[in-house]
């Protein structure tokens, strides 16, 4: 048996649950870790069961409560290389300086070099293994961020008592257009067309089943066509409404991101893909990351319906409207 459950979808937060009946992996953590567990538990879904995270890309929605959520489960985050980057990226902080600042900085490193070298040629060692042990701990949580600058790792060995907000337990990579399996979950990773380090969407099969994740494209390429084929439940954006994002409140500037090659699916693009490419295999097509601002669920849910009613042998296709604020029903298979 397989099941989809989708905990959260939109653009304040996405995670969906996949599940055989032996391996349980959740797809983004972009909720905070206590919501992320309270709807878990409120959709049937056992936290402690979760045997990984897997990442779609590293925007926030996707990836909010993805620290404190590995930390506490203890379990690996799948994601691709530049994808982990990014994401240390945006959650380390880094401190601006002025040029004027920077010239200090440097003056007083250079200084600081000099000292050191005169006491090591005094013969003085102390501090060396203390220096070299605070290294070695900090590799374990930072080895992929060979950027970060003196001065952070200073301020990193004032601060250790802080948990480091980029430490996961474990971290593995995988790359888009490789298959890769967690248990018993064989899992297809496709590269998404989106304004990320490196997007991707994911096919899940096992048991005889396959689910896919499709979220956050600027538009439908011939992969993700090619990807989203043979699919019994398809999570699917149909982001916004052309006409409400036209004449919503976003600015002029997001507007233009959203409707982007990298930005979101609208409801047309959606229905477009239904119509045109869909090859109506799924029992389930759950309609997500529908803007709060720029889309009405009904107007998704009929331009949808609209596109499968062209075709009398898709009419089985139960379509489904993934929410922000609740979990959905699980999907069993
Ligand atoms: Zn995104
Ligand atoms: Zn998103």
């Amino acid at each position: 048996m397989m099941r989809m459950t989708v905990l959260a979808s939109g653009s304040k937060g996405n995670s969906t649950v996949i599940s055989s009946s032996r391996t349980r992996v959740l797809v983004d953590a972009g909720l905070s870790c206590r919501e992320l567990m309270k709807r878990m538990m409120i959709a049937g879904e056992d936290p402690a069961a979760l045997d990984a995270i897997l990442i779609t890309h590293e925007h926030q929605d996707h990836v909010a409560g993805l620290g404190v959520l590995a930390r506490k489960l203890g379990i690996p985050v799948y994601l691709t290389e530049p994808t982990h980057r990014a994401w240390v990226r945006m959650i380390t902080p880094r401190r601006t300086m002025s040029y004027a600042e920077w010239l200090d900085r440097v003056q007083q490193e250079k200084a600081e070099r000099a000292q050191t070298a005169a006491l090591e040629a005094a013969g003085a060692v102390l501090g060396i293994c203390d220096s070299m042990s605070a290294a070695v701990e900090s590799a374990t949580c930072s080895s992929e961020d060979d950027t970060e600058d003196p001065d952070e790792v200073e301020t990193r060995q004032q601060e250790r008592a802080k948990p480091d907000p980029a430490f996961l337990p474990s971290v593995e990579y995988f790359h888009s257009g490789r298959q890769f399996s967690i248990g018993d979950i064989e899992i297809m990773p496709f590269t998404i067309p989106h304004d990320a380090a490196d997007p991707c969407g994911f096919v899940f099969a096992a048991e005889g089943a396959r689910m896919a994740v499709a979220t956050d494209l600027g538009y439908m390429p011939p992969n993700v066509k090619a990807a989203l084929k043979r699919i019994d439940v398809l999570l699917l954006e149909s982001n916004h409404d052309l006409e409400m994002l036209k004449d919503g409140p976003y600015p002029w500037s997001v507007k233009q991101r959203v409707l982007s090659r990298v930005g979101h699916l609208s409801n047309l693009a959606t229905a477009e893909f239904l119509e045109q490419d869909y090859d109506g295999t799924a029992s389930f097509i759950v309609l997500g990351h529908l803007s709060e601002s720029n889309n009405a669920p009904e107007l998704a849910r009929l331009a949808a319906e609209q596109a499968l009613a062209g075709h009398p042998t898709l009419l089985g296709n139960r379509i489904l409207l993934a929410e922000q604020s609740a979990p959905l029903e699980p999907i069993c298979l």
